[in-house]
């Protein structure tokens, strides 16, 4: 039939896009199965001070498969968001984070200061359930709302800054932190970035890779961290691989660093044996 019309302009039947969509409705049967059979867990990646104190963690989403083994987000959280299911995930990270910090708050493991990220994407950032949620779990864990960092990307900044405000003044008010992920990545407007209560930014891992080439990479970091020291904001380096990257950060008065020169992320139960080593370390040293 598409024939007769001349080309594919018209056709009725793409059995690529077929395909497509029954492989992303298959998916989504399986994370459906796998959120009943705890098949999702957060795993936990340190974040540390150019001096080498633990000062926090970025939770991220793991999904062990019975079959297909260890799955990464990127595979699955645009299916989840797309299929409505975000929020179940969120609600599992989130009490994973406040389990572990209620842990290590009971082992004397921590002070005020240090706190889990999690990533929050744009529906869940939208909705009106996302403050409730946050306070009746946090209050469930009898942990402090400054324990808990929401990563929000630079790319949700640029929408409707009034409503994106409101709401991030809101959690703030709670007590709530916010971090601003993949940041240098979007198209926001940098300079307008006071306008938002934010404590926190990430300079994404891009940017970390090319450091060492003296060039964009390199200028745009250092840009990223004088505008940081600037409006008096933390930043982040994430995807920091090597010591050379480490040093350069250093150098250009970076505050934190995430990567896998530091550690890899880990299940809870290893990162509380790697977080119970680090603090033993870091107390021989002081
Ligand atoms: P992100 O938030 O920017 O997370 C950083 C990613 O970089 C993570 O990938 C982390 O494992 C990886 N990474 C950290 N250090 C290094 C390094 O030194 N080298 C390399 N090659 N990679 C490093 P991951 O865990 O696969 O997560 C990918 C993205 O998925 C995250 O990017 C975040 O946007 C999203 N995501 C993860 N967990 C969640 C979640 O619970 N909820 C939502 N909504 N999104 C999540
Ligand atoms: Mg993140
Ligand atoms: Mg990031
Ligand atoms: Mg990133």
């Amino acid at each position: 039939r598409s024939k007769a019309k001349g080309g594919n302009s018209c056709s009725f039947y793409d059995p690529k896009l077929q395909t497509l969509l029954e492989n992303q409705a298959e998916l989504e049967t399986d994370i459906v199965r796998a959120i009943i059979n705890n098949e999702f867990c957060a795993y936990f990646q340190p974040q540390i001070s150019m001096q080498g104190k633990l000062v926090g963690a970025e939770a991220l989403i793991r999904w062990l498969h019975p079959t297909k083994g260890l799955i990464t987000p990127n595979q699955f959280i645009p299916i989840a968001e797309q299929y409505g299911l975000i929020q179940k995930l969120q609600t599992i990270v989130l009490r994973n984070i406040c389990s572990l910090v209620n842990q290590l708050d009971a082992k004397n493991m921590i002070d005020e200061q240090f706190s889990v990220s999690i990533n929050i994407s744009q529906r869940q950032f939208n909705s009106t359930e996302l403050k409730n949620e946050l306070c009746t779990t946090i209050n469930e864990f009898n942990i402090s709302p400054a324990q808990i960092k929401l990563e929000i990307t630079e790319t949700m900044l640029s929408g409707d800054i009034n409503s994106t405000i409101k709401q991030m003044a809101e959690l703030k008010a709670q007590g709530f932190v916010f971090s601003i992920d993949d940041f240098g990545t979007g198209y926001s407007c940098l300079a307008h970035l006071n306008a938002f209560p934010v404590q926190e930014i990430k300079i994404d891992k891009s940017f970390i890779d090319k450091i060492l080439d003296k060039g964009k990479g390199f200028n745009i970091v250092n840009t990223i961290i004088s505008l940081g020291k600037s409006l008096d904001i933390t930043v982040v380096a994430e995807g920091v691989e090597q010591q050379e990257q480490f040093d350069m950060l250093n150098i250009l008065d970076a505050d934190y660093v995430q990567g896998y020169l530091i550690a890899k992320p880990m299940d809870a139960t290893n990162y509380l044996t790697w977080h119970a080593q680090h603090i033993k370390k870091e107390s021989l040293i002081a």
